[in-house]
């Protein structure tokens, strides 16, 4: 068996994009404050506020958890709930930190195929009950793009945070996958964050070639009070904090998060158009960023696990390939060729 020369399990298989590891060795050159009182901390928060063109409050946690747990936390009291898709992140991949870090906020969970939110179903779940009984509905968190790779239109946000305002909602967005979303719509950040409504923004780093990291972007700032302490209290406040900060100016200055993420997409589509419609072959979701998710005979996937290939089927059953910055096309274009070599044997007559 020939060992694949590279996964695509996850889009964390990846390692350090360039831009950001010589950031990192720029941050290294000498001694510098301690727990975000330094230069780099600084630029970097500035760089968000640029990037966004807006007085955003910044804060840097070492991963998505904390990120999305805490900001949920900041926005909720303890006998409050948080609308969330049924395959969202908060729900199925975040072992109850959510609730954790909000003393027990409750997840209140829409079904949803291909895990969007829409107004009709938030105006569903945040109406069901108005009594003392149940935890008060305050905020909606939507993952752009989603678990499933879909990403939510500009206008598609506007209309969920309309239907935010009118029920009394906050509205958070978990962009672990952030840059890919806006590599797939080709516009500003602010478009689809502040000025769509978005009051807290989870951005993702760790995805898009950082070694960790994630920032917490306040769009509603009066929201951020005492966050530094919360982030204290979680052991998410870096005493390094210029090694989490500067490797988002490495990839904001130079181009790069935008640069890796639509890479990222254009190899997801890459692998989605050579096997789609091969026999008993077929995406399960349109891929709009950059995962690609299949359904196939379990023959197939057997067969693709047997030549050594790696991939998640936790969603549906479909098997999940996920790209980033690092993806080699020749890699995708041999899985591709594997899945096309076992699909063509499998449709032949025995
Ligand atoms: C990866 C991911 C996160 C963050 O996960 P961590 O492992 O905690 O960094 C958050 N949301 C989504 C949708 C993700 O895919």
């Amino acid at each position: 068996m020939t060992i694949p020369p590279q996964q695509f399990a996850s889009d964390n298989y990846a390692g350090i994009c360039p831009e950001a590891w010589d950031a990192m060795a720029a941050a290294n050159t000498a001694s510098a404050p301690a727990y975000g009182d330094d230069d780099w901390t600084q630029r970097a928060a500035d760089a968000f506020r640029t990037l966004f063109g807006t007085q955003c409050e910044v804060f840097f946690a070492f991963n998505g958890t904390a990120a999305n747990s805490l900001a949920l936390a900041a926005l909720c009291q303890s006998y409050h709930s948080v609308i969330c898709s049924s395959s969202s992140h908060v729900e199925t991949d975040e072992c109850g930190a959510p609730e954790f870090f909000s003393n027990g906020s409750k997840l209140l969970v829409a079904r949803s195929d291909d895990g969007k939110l829409t107004p009709e179903a938030i105006r569903e779940l945040a109406t069901s009950r108005s009594d003392i009984h149940f935890p008060k509905p305050r905020v909606v968190t939507i993952t752009q793009p989603t678990e499933t790779g879909q990403v939510y239109t500009a206008e598609e946000i506007r209309a969920i945070s309309a239907t935010c305002r009118e029920l009394g909602l906050k509205l958070h967005m978990d962009g672990a996958r952030f840059a890919h979303a806006c590599a797939t719509l080709q516009c500003p950040p602010a478009e689809i964050t502040w000025r769509a409504g978005v009051d807290v923004l989870c951005f993702g780093g760790t995805k898009n070639g950082m070694a960790a990291g994630e920032a917490i972007v306040f769009f509603d700032t009066e929201l951020a009070t005492d966050f530094d302490y919360r982030c204290k209290q979680a052991g998410q406040l870096a005493s390094k904090m210029r090694f989490l900060a500067a490797p988002w100016i490495g990839l904001f200055e130079s181009g790069a998060w935008l640069r890796n993420a639509e890479h990222a997409n254009l190899c997801a589509a890459r692998l989605a158009g050579a096997i789609d419609g091969l026999p008993g072959v077929r995406l399960a979701f349109p891929v709009q960023s950059n995962a690609v998710f299949i359904h196939a005979r379990d023959e197939l996937l057997e067969g693709l696990s047997a030549r050594g290939w790696r991939f998640y089927t936790f969603i549906g059953g479909s098997a999940r390939f996920m790209f980033a910055w690092d993806a080699r096309i020749e890699s995708i274009d041999l899985l591709a060729q594997h899945v096309e070599e076992l699909a063509v044997t499998m449709d032949e007559p025995a």
